[in-house]
């Protein structure tokens, strides 16, 4: 064997080994070299200009969920705390890439109101899976493995008897049972944010969970309540918080310049609007015995 090619079966080894061996998390550079790579509508020198940082939570295969905190500019008291994150399906390609460029726009803005914490891809080995996957590396739709109350009791019950077993639909063997969803609940249980904002594709539509009345339209994605499901993000923190759901109508191509402006100004302007003075503290439920039990 040729040393480059010795060295590069050694590498995937390695990559595939991640997962038991904790192998020593990727920096922010190798990340976005990898990412950049993926994403020709973000590119590696972009991701490296955007500023973001990793923190010790890392992917299946040892990749950070990156992140950035955007700090309000203004003097309008507490400012809500919103987590926007994208890319929890790893196949939805645009949905990461449409969070780099609001991320840009967040850092361009002189008096944005409020508190960000943008995690443009919190589902790396799905992005980079070859082709990309909707699940993690550990085959598991991360986005059924969030502990809602009805986990236990429903969640593989309802894959087998719903999705016909559905292999891109897995929700793991128990809440939580994924390093990237146990990251993303640490996130809520830490951030403490008045909203979540996550970024998919290829439905074309706004969906709503929380107690708020629903927005009616974000720039040309209108509401459509796509129900809940044992696991998902907005089943488990839309009890308490505001869950927002974009579906982005092409999971490969983005949307017009235009459109995601509109997108992105309509949902500030809902925000700025309909958030609650006091949103009651999904936390407190995360510290209990109940939602450790999932490991
Ligand atoms: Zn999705």
């Amino acid at each position: 064997m040729i040393p480059q090619i010795a060295r590069l079966v050694a590498g995937l080894f390695v990559c595939a080994a991640g997962a038991a061996l904790a192998e020593p998390m990727a920096s922010v550079e190798r990340t976005c070299e990898l990412l950049g790579g993926r994403l020709q509508s973000v590119g590696v020198p972009r991701c490296l200009a955007a500023g973001l940082r990793a923190d010790g939570i890392a992917s299946v295969r040892g990749l950070p969920l990156l992140y950035r905190d955007f700090p309000a500019r203004s003097q309008r008291g507490t400012p809500y705390r919103v987590l926007l994150m994208g890319g929890i399906h790893g196949d939805e390609l645009s949905s990461v890439s449409i969070v780099f460029q609001w991320m840009e726009q967040i850092g361009r803005e002189r008096f944005q109101p409020f508190h960000w914490r943008v995690m443009p891809c919190v589902n790396p080995d799905g992005l980079l899976a070859d082709p990309p996957t909707r699940v993690n590396a550990n085959g598991v739709d991360l986005n059924r493995n969030f502990p809602s109350r009805d986990w236990d009791r429903e969640a593989l019950k309802y894959w087998r008897t719903r999705t016909g077993s559905d292999p891109r639909r897995y929700p793991g063997t128990r809440a939580l049972s994924e390093p990237e969803s146990r990251a993303l609940t640490e996130t809520i249980r830490s951030f403490h944010p008045d909203v979540i904002v996550s970024v998919h594709a290829p439905y074309g539509v706004l969906d709503f969970d929380g107690p708020q009345k629903p927005p009616e339209r974000f720039g040309y994605l209108h509401l459509a309540l796509l129900g809940t499901y044992p696991g998902s993000l907005g089943n488990f923190a839309g009890l308490s918080l505001p869950v927002i759901t974009l579906e982005l109508p092409n999971a490969g191509l983005m949307p017009t310049p235009a459109q995601s402006e509109r997108i992105w100004t309509d949902m500030l302007t809902w925000l700025e609007r309909n958030l609650p003075r006091h949103a009651p503290p999904l936390y407190r439920r995360l510290d209990s015995e109940d939602w450790k039990s999932g490991g």
